[in-house]
């Protein structure tokens, strides 16, 4: 090599090395002028040996050798500024380590619910429907028998936005899943079989057992002849299903103004067979959701034939579910954002 092409080499390799901002890198540079047999620096001191002539040997010898001690410097230094520590090539560049794994997110558990109650519901052709969020009075109370002064309509339970529509009506923030009922029921003719999951909120002090917004699932289902007991049926078996043990279910008179008779329903709990356990307080019964036969005034709202149709309807809240399914003790976990929780799932 000549004195010219070592100090173009040495010039290249120093602003390479100062380019560098990796380990890696680093580590190929090295390679490129140290390696045994094909480093370029190493070719170079072991062309010193052609050189015939003693002195001049000596004195190119100096010069290979200066170059190579700067060389060596400038990638310590270059290592010391990065913070890497010099690791052996055969170390770095190992390819039959195992990938290093992007990370992967999580199912939320209210998500994980929601999927497993939407395949069951599916599975007996109940088709799905998502619906609006913000949504207007009526199909949120009015249509469904609430009327002004029902204690629901209260400032307390309900986000109001302002100002008015155009067309007069007050907008909300949906406080259940039921808005769709109407709104479906308009645009479809029975028979109907719809489940609609989604987001609903209360405007609510929370605790650990309230949040100002959590996910219900609306279920209703409308044809001739429907009865109590397709409405037990259905329940049953969703729940059974669900919970992935042959549940009994109980209906105890509820109130709720868009159904009569209106019902809680329970399901016997999985936890201790119906002997009693702290999940069902000793009952030996776990309340499940809200239920009953749908009012002739919602189907009044809906447009259809006075005493033409008839079915059911009931609504489930989903943090509930996951609370119960997964044994989680504090309904504001689910919207802490804190990846502990989320992780378990
Ligand atoms: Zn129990």
């Amino acid at each position: 090599m000549k004195p010219t092409e070592l100090e173009q080499l040495v010039e290249h390799y120093q602003g390479a090395i100062q380019l560098a901002t990796t380990a890696v890198v680093l580590e190929q540079l090295e390679v490129e002028l140290f390696h045994k047999k094909t480093g370029k620096l190493t070719s170079a001191l072991r062309g010193l040996a052609k050189i015939p002539d003693v002195a001049e040997r000596k004195q190119q010898g100096v010069i290979v050798n200066e170059a190579k001690k700067t060389l060596q410097q400038a990638l310590q230094e270059r290592r010391e500024q990065l913070g890497v520590n010099h690791v052996k090539s055969a170390l770095v560049l190992d390819p039959t380590l195992p990938a290093i794994a992007p990370p992967l997110g999580h199912i939320h558990p209210i998500r994980l619910v929601q999927n497993e109650l939407v395949d069951i519901f599916r599975s007996m052709s109940f088709s799905v429907y998502e619906g609006n969020e913000l949504e207007t009075e009526d199909y949120c109370f009015e249509f469904l028998n609430i009327p002004p002064t029902h204690p629901a309509r209260d400032l307390q339970d309900t986000f109001y936005l302002e100002p008015r529509r155009a067309d007069g009506l007050k907008e909300v923030l949906r406080t259940h899943t039921s808005n769709m009922q109407v709104r479906l029921m308009r645009q479809f003719q029975p028979p109907l079989r719809v489940i609609v999951p989604g987001r609903v909120f209360r405007n609510e002090a929370i605790d650990a057992s309230h949040e100002h917004t959590f996910y219900q699932m609306e279920g209703f289902v409308v044809d001739k002849n429907v009865s109590i007991g397709n409405l037990t049926y259905v329940l049953k078996l969703v729940m059974s299903k669900l919970l992935k043990s042959d549940v009994k279910v109980r209906l105890r008179p509820g109130y709720f103004p868009y159904v009569e008779p209106g019902f809680e329903a329970d399901c016997s709990c999985t936890q201790c067979a119906g002997k009693g356990c702290s999940v069902c307080k000793q009952t030996g019964w776990v309340e499940m959701l809200g239920c009953g036969m749908t009012h002739p005034k919602v189907y009044e709202a809906a447009g259809y034939e006075a005493g033409k149709y008839t079915g059911f309807a009931f609504g489930v809240g989903l943090n509930r579910l996951a609370m119960l399914k997964y044994n989680i003790r504090d309904i504001r976990h689910f919207m802490s954002g804190d990846l502990r929780v989320i992780r378990q799932f």
